[in-house]
């Protein structure tokens, strides 16, 4: 895999009361300055058409993705099979993490945690 993995932060277009607890570019720019990512980066809505085409224009087979935002397996079915169409393997190169309903100095100390074990599993080790 090339890099660091890529971090994404999906927020229920932010206005969703499961990410009413999140200081969302406070979190950002946590994650950006403070973890082994290559960059972070914030979508209001992956799951509808115009995040279909962003994955489709984005995702690379050679990379890895970390993404925050609602349950794994919610996002499991909304996006694999864009991702399938441009050769990416949800299922080995995009680690999702659930963030709603958490405040957000839990949720730093929680994608730290979860930033450190992908690039532990990206790495062999
Ligand atoms: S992918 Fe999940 S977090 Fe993102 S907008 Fe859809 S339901 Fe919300």
């Amino acid at each position: 895999m090339k890099g660091k993995p890529r971090f994404l932060l999906c927020v229920c277009r932010g206005d969703c009361p499961g990410f009413a607890q999140l200081d969302i570019w406070k979190f950002m720019n946590y994650v950006r300055n403070e973890l082994e990512v290559e960059y972070a980066i914030t979508h209001p809505q992956m799951c509808v058409d115009d995040g279909d085409r962003f994955w489709k224009d984005y995702a690379k087979k050679d990379v890895v993705y970390i993404v925050a935002g609602c349950d794994p397996k919610m996002q499991r079915k909304m996006y694999k099979d864009a991702l399938a169409e441009v050769g990416v393997d949800f299922d080995k190169q995009v680690f999702p993490i659930d963030l709603r309903n958490t405040p957000t100095e839990q949720a730093m100390q929680k994608i730290k945690d979860f930033v450190e074990k992908v690039n532990q599993q990206v790495a062999g080790i």
